[in-house]
């Protein structure tokens, strides 16, 4: 199936005179007739479900439909992305061990691998995604477990360099992670270029409503864990916790690291997805790639109105020709990147207020990736605590506006902006 068919159709074949659309099962539990058929569930020996908080199949169905999308061999929706990251983080990094990644990335990211992780003594060093190989290999410690990055970073914008990443991260026999939220499977699919586990906010892009918040977590069964042993014990040494299961020898590289996630650290942490969000997620993947495409026609006509705008001071969109990352895009990205732009006004800080204060089709929040158009000062709300200087060091100068172009009719949206930028 192409990808279009897998987003209606993926992961859900119902049977004769079974519901057409995934059923919601509602239901914390799961029945059976004899001990003896619940043992084996939870000896891992039959497959079956027996407590919400480990599997579900409503959320099954949808994991198996993103799982199809980014062409991987098994995947588990999470609460939420941040809860995604986490697992795929967690699952093969413990106390003592080191990240390496890409410095661009989700502000909520930053904090959990710098903050959070770290009070778990886990180790990071933040990298350019610019970074030469060079730079990228002297990275590396004896303890790194992990590389990651964001295809496209959220909201620096920046392009990350998959297949460079992947390649200094299998020299040192690690895997590369990388975060798909922005792009999504429609427009790239990273395990074509070596990345090893995708990560997703499905709240953004997939959901694309506002209306669930979730993650996913996808393998592509492709990193040989077996052949680094040493450095990932809790997929190639026996859990004790589990009956003494060896994760790898039970379910080989397709099926060990999306296993031991759920039936380790979803038992034990529990970030699960609601059956009802994860019907939800499935409502909005079935026209993902119907929506991706017209975020990003609306991204790129918005990008190349602004750029050519007397006011403002400069634009950054990847799929604009002239931008930083356009050659990366090209390569990664073809068919387009997101509808996420962000842009300068020359007038400064007080001129972003006044511009969006004017709009009257695209709304002020903090969301992005949503059908409605949304718009976002950094300065003067999430970073609101900063002065000129500190914002210019984070990348989000004073004067800069992060634009989430809906699929709204493009006209109407730049002509919205045009009249915000009269009054400034
Ligand atoms: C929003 C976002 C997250 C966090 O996801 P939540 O669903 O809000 O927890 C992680 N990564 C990226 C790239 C995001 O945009």
């Amino acid at each position: 199936m192409k990808i279009n068919t897998t987003c209606v159709q993926g992961g859900y074949t119902p049977g004769n005179g079974e519901p057409r659309q995934i059923p919601i099962v509602q239901s914390t539990t799961f029945k059976y007739s004899t001990s003896e058929d619940m043992g084996k569930l939870f000896d891992l020996e039959a497959s079956g479900y027996f407590y919400t908080r480990l599997q579900n199949p409503t959320n099954d169905y949808v994991a198996a439909k993103i799982a199809e999308l980014e062409g991987g061999t098994a995947a588990m929706l999470t609460s939420s992305g941040q809860a995604a990251n986490f697992y795929a983080l967690f699952n093969i990094c413990g106390c003592g061990d080191h990240i390496v990644s890409s410095s661009t990335i989700y502000g909520g990211t930053y904090n959990l691998i710098s903050v959070t992780m770290k009070r778990m003594g886990i180790d990071v060093t933040f990298v350019s995604p610019d970074a030469t190989e060079e730079e990228l290999n002297a990275a590396f410690k004896p303890n790194t477990k992990a590389v990651f990055g964001e295809t496209i970073a959220n909201p620096a914008l920046t392009v990350l360099d998959i297949e460079k990443f992947a390649g200094c991260a299998h020299a040192h026999g690690v895997p590369l992670i990388v975060d798909n939220t922005f792009a999504t499977p429609i427009n790239c699919r990273p395990f074509e270029w070596g990345a090893d586990i995708v990560t997703h906010s499905t709240t953004k892009y997939m959901d694309g409503h506002g209306a669930a918040v979730g993650g996913a977590i996808v393998d592509s069964g492709n990193f040989d864990w077996m052949a680094h042993a040493d450095k990932f014990p809790g997929l190639c040494t026996p859990d004790e916790s589990y009956h003494g299961i060896t994760y790898t020898e039970r379910f080989g590289n397709a099926g060990a690291f999306i296993t031991k996630c759920t039936s380790q650290l979803m038992r034990d942490l529990g970030a699960i997805q609601s059956p009802q969000n994860a019907y939800i997620l499935n409502l909005g993947l079935e026209s993902l790639h119907v929506r991706m495409k017209r975020h990003c026609e609306n991204g790129l006509a918005i990008a190349e109105f602004l750029d050519a705008h007397p006011k403002v001071s400069y634009v950054n969109y990847c799929s604009l020709p002239g931008d930083k990352y356009y050659e990366l895009a090209t390569k990664y990205l073809p068919n387009g990147s997101c509808g996420v732009v962000s842009f300068g006004l020359k007038g400064g800080r007080k001129a972003a207020e006044t511009f969006m204060k004017n709009l009257k089709i695209a709304a002020i929040e903090t969301h992005v990736a949503d059908a409605r158009t949304c718009c976002l000062n950094p300065a003067s709300s999430t970073h609101r605590q900063m002065n000129d200087e500190q914002l210019k060091e984070a990348g989000v100068p004073a004067e800069l506006v992060r634009m989430s172009c809906g699929i709204e009719d493009k006209e109407d949206l730049i002509s919205d902006i045009a009249q915000a930028l009269d009054k400034c």
